[in-house]
């Protein structure tokens, strides 16, 4: 058995009808991989996603992970 983790961008669906700003999970394609099934394989994922997904210029926010399309038009969220 493995587990699959995926970043779910925290903003989405709170938007704005820009479909050339689409939230990066409206189309499945945060940052993902497949992890062991213990709890350390599970932990070195997060940590290696998260690695991954700073690159990518998504963001941690204090409510979760913002992808950057919603982090570009939610400037003034918040
Ligand atoms: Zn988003």
């Amino acid at each position: 058995m493995a587990i699959w983790i995926e970043f779910r961008c925290e903003l989405r669906s709170e938007g704005i009808e820009d479909q050339s700003k689409r939230c990066l999970s409206d189309d499945n394609i945060g940052p993902m991989e497949m992890a062991g099934d213990t709890q350390k394989s599970v932990n070195e994922t997060i940590s290696m996603l998260g690695e991954i997904a700073k690159k990518e210029g998504w963001v941690r926010t204090r409510d979760g992970w913002v992808c950057p399309n919603c982090m570009k038009r939610g400037a003034n969220h918040d």
